[in-house]
């Protein structure tokens, strides 16, 4: 299965890596293969679903990672008969929705919550107080607050460049 690796996949990788209190390589091992089986059920995901000339059912191949990767496996196999792409709805994202996934992107940052934006009652044009019972959570947080904002050096116009230089 091909998948593209995205930023904050990526970062959960590295901070795996990176966690000094692992005991051992394999524990630190265990923790990552555990979190990359978490990152790819946050995937929608696509199967090949195989019928054969007669009519009768196939099998059903997958998962793969985008429709090209499973047309490029249904072509290198030519099994004959018809495949047909089908989307794998992600459960793990049907289960952020219900339970919140904290850390996730488009999830309360709030550490305690970790809440779909809509579990969040709505204030003005932000979103306010979390839904949930349980949940101390008193506004959505949209952005991840542990990312550092990047920081764009404003390029000096040219005029009052040159003209710094003049002196
Ligand atoms: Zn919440
Ligand atoms: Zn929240």
């Amino acid at each position: 299965m091909r998948l593209t690796p995205r930023a904050h996949e990526i970062q959960r990788v590295v901070d795996v890596l990176e966690d000094p209190t692992f005991e051992s390589p394999d524990q630190m091992a265990k923790a990552l293969i555990k979190e990359v089986a978490d990152i790819v059920q946050m995937r929608d995901l696509i199967v090949v679903v195989h019928t054969w000339e007669g009519g009768h059912k196939g099998l059903n191949f997958g998962p793969f990672g985008s429709t090209a990767e499973a047309e490029a496996f249904a072509k290198k196999m030519s099994f004959g008969g018809t495949g047909r792409l089908v989307p794998l709805t992600s459960s793990g994202i049907m289960l952020a929705n219900h339970d919140g996934k904290a850390g996730w992107p488009g999830y309360c940052y709030q550490p305690d919550c970790g809440h779909a934006p809509w579990m969040h009652a709505i204030e003005g044009s932000s979103r306010g107080k979390c839904h949930d019972t349980t949940c101390p959570c008193e506004k959505f947080v949209k952005d991840d607050p542990t990312k550092k904002k990047t920081t764009r050096k404003k390029a000096a116009p040219k005029g009052m460049a040159a003209g710094i230089n003049e002196l």
